[in-house]
């Protein structure tokens, strides 16, 4: 098989002289690897948000970088797809209309519901006798959550723990959903019309 010779021209807009030398190839290398080797997912996929919106990213970056990527099989013809895909959705959890483009682990989000308070105990401690079910001793206040369907922490009684319900992308298939009646209802029981059950 006949080897090319020439080499494929650095891309349009890069002034600087490429090496293509196997020694250049082995530093390059090199570096790249140990720059994945010591930085965090989070570490990488924050810089790399940074630098897409950053004043250094010039359009012939852009694209090279993009270009690179495809090239590599890293971003797929599916994501490109999904990127430039117009058609609207709706969301079968949230019940939001969505394009694909703007879907992400974090676009779906259903807060918690509020919390329902009780009591524990009777009002004499250790005396009256408590209905069934009830702990005899002191009051307490605790706190649950219907949508979990989970105790609170008993010394957070009235506070919501941290975070949301859920957290996600949003989806157009009710599999992907856990219904639970309060706050994550079905198209059907939301009278959304948005069912493609
Ligand atoms: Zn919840
Ligand atoms: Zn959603
Ligand atoms: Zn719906």
């Amino acid at each position: 098989m006949e080897r090319i010779i020439s080499r494929p021209i650095p891309q349009r807009g890069c002034h600087q002289a490429m090496s293509f030398s196997p020694a250049a190839r082995t530093e390059s290398l090199a570096i790249l690897t140990y720059f994945l080797n010591n930085t965090t997912p989070q570490e990488l996929h924050s810089r790399f948000i940074s630098a897409l919106s950053g004043r250094l990213m010039s359009p012939v970056h852009l694209e090279n970088l993009l270009s690179a990527l495809e090239t590599l099989g890293i971003v797929t013809p599916v994501v490109r797809a999904a990127a430039e895909d117009n058609t609207t959705r709706h969301c079968v959890r949230c019940h939001r209309v969505y394009v694909e483009r703007h879907n992400s682990g974090r676009a779906c989000v259903i807060p918690h519901d509020e919390v329902q308070l009780y009591t524990t105990g009777t009002a004499e401690s250790g005396n009256a006798g408590g209905g069934p079910g009830q702990v005899q001793g002191p009051i307490h206040v605790r706190g649950y959550l219907p949508c979990c369907k989970a105790p609170l922490d008993p010394s957070h009684a009235s506070h919501l723990p941290a975070g949301n319900h859920f957290v996600g992308r949003h989806t157009t298939m009710v599999a992907n959903v856990a219904y639970n009646a309060t706050n994550i209802k079905t198209c059907t029981q939301k009278g959304c019309g948005g069912a493609q059950e």
